[in-house]
């Protein structure tokens, strides 16, 4: 299976809310996918055979009439993420060229006999940390496995894949596809698996175009099995616990250095994740959400300073359906900015996912002589001259401040302290 990642419909648009000092911009964009074959056909005739081969000699004997159930594939390490994973394609129950998944949608592409669960956000970082492990499903032996394929790509192509392959009691076989060159688990061919156990790394060898695991079971007769149930498809589920066919989550809150790019597009294949949780005052602060399958969701957004107060809120409709999203907003820090740990906030569907990034002063502590021209909205803070502070700012209703120079602090045309303000001039040295 191939997915193509790229990031499109992106716009930036700019606009002021609430404190005309913290000028916002933002930006949207989502993954793509192409529907293009994971497996070829003649890829898929030599696995069966290698399979066979080793099957003959394991002589694995089948020894459970129940249909055995599976655990999710998946799990992070190393990292607490909301989540990690976006589900692009299902397996295609139409056996014409048309499309049909379980569900009675089109999450699928002609003739795809797995589920792809791609890595997001930023997959190739995933990959790179080893953040996403393949681990078996259910308890089972190996029968076949496949390492040493080039793991980084990122278009079509006919490569061949690196992927563990795992027999069940009940005869039926689990394929783990696009592992991560190297990293599939060292156990040989006829060695038992136990359910949850690590089979390897998310990673986009043989036709992929990104981080995804393929994930495909077929029965002791070579029978492809959805182990997904819907009205469109098998009675029974094949998983453990199945999880909605539009399962929304946040994956991730971030604060950035810049506008992010989660799905770079080829021939990229790293990832600048623009990480940053540090800002000092007067900085361009970048808040991004990554969403799973969003579908007209509504989300509330806050931005909340250190003491509590909401600093920032706004709110936005997750329109349409993706299945990976990410959305980020820009915002200037106060030049006096509270200085301590920050939090940006979103709710969505009735349950809250936050982020904490620290903001510092930069400020000389004590200047010779200081002009305040910046209007000031925050409470309890302090502006410092050795000599002479010259004020023409307004002080808000909100603010608490103190304004101290050595020798003198001189309020000029223009400044004004509005009522429920409170404000203090001092003539005393630094600090
Ligand atoms: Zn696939």
């Amino acid at each position: 299976m191939k997915k193509f990642l790229t990031a499109t419909a992106f716009y930036v648009s700019f606009f002021y809310v609430q404190d005309v000092n913290a000028q916002q911009t933002f930006g949207f964009g989502f993954m793509n996918y192409a529907k293009e074959q994971c497996v070829s056909a003649e890829q898929t005739r030599f696995i069966k055979q290698e399979i066979s081969k080793n099957q003959k000699k394991l002589r694995l004997a089948t020894t459970s009439i129940d249909p055995v159930l599976f655990d999710w594939p998946l799990r992070q390490k190393g990292v607490n993420d909301y989540s990690y994973y976006a589900i692009s394609n299902f397996v295609d129950l139409d056996a014409s060229s048309g499309l049909r998944d379980y569900n009675c949608g089109t999450r699928t592409y002609n003739g795809h006999n797995g589920t792809d669960f791609f890595t997001t956000p930023f997959g190739w970082s995933k990959m790179d940390s080893n953040n996403v492990e393949v681990v078996a499903g259910a308890p089972g032996t190996i029968v076949y496995k496949s390492d040493g394929n080039y793991d980084r790509q990122c278009q079509s192509n006919n490569l061949n894949w690196n992927a563990i392959y795992v027999q069940h009691t009940d005869g039926t076989v689990a394929w783990y596809g696009h592992l991560k060159t190297g990293s599939l688990t060292t156990k040989s061919i006829g060695a038992s698996v136990q359910a949850g156990e690590y089979l390897g790394v998310v990673g986009s060898s043989g036709n992929s175009t990104g981080p995804h695991l393929h994930f495909e079971l077929r029965s002791s007769t070579n029978t492809v099995i959805d182990p997904f149930s819907g009205s469109c498809g098998n009675t029974n589920s094949r998983w453990l616990n199945q999880k909605p066919s539009y399962d929304f989550s946040v994956c991730k809150l971030m604060t950035h250095s810049g506008g992010p790019i989660p799905y770079p597009n080829c021939p990229t294949t790293t990832d600048d994740l623009k990480a940053k949780s540090n800002y000092v005052n007067g900085e361009t602060l970048y808040l991004a959400l990554y969403l799973r399958d969003q579908n007209g969701q509504n989300g509330q957004l806050k931005i909340v300073k250190p003491n509590g107060l909401v600093w920032q809120q706004w709110s936005t409709t997750f329109s349409n359906y993706y299945a990976s999203s990410y959305w980020w907003w820009s915002y200037t820090l106060p030049s006096i900015a509270d200085t301590g740990t920050w939090k940006f906030e979103a709710t969505i569907s009735g349950k809250t996912y936050e982020t904490f990034f620290n903001v510092n002063t930069t400020q000389t502590p004590c200047p010779q002589s200081r002009n305040a021209s910046t209007n000031i909205n925050q409470i309890t803070t302090q502006l410092n001259a050795g000599q002479s502070l010259t004020a023409t700012s307004i002080i808000e209703s909100t603010a608490n401040i103190t304004f101290k120079a050595g020798n003198s602090v001189v309020l000029s045309p223009g400044f004004q302290a509005q009522k429920g303000a409170t404000f203090w001039a001092k003539t005393q040295g630094c600090p």
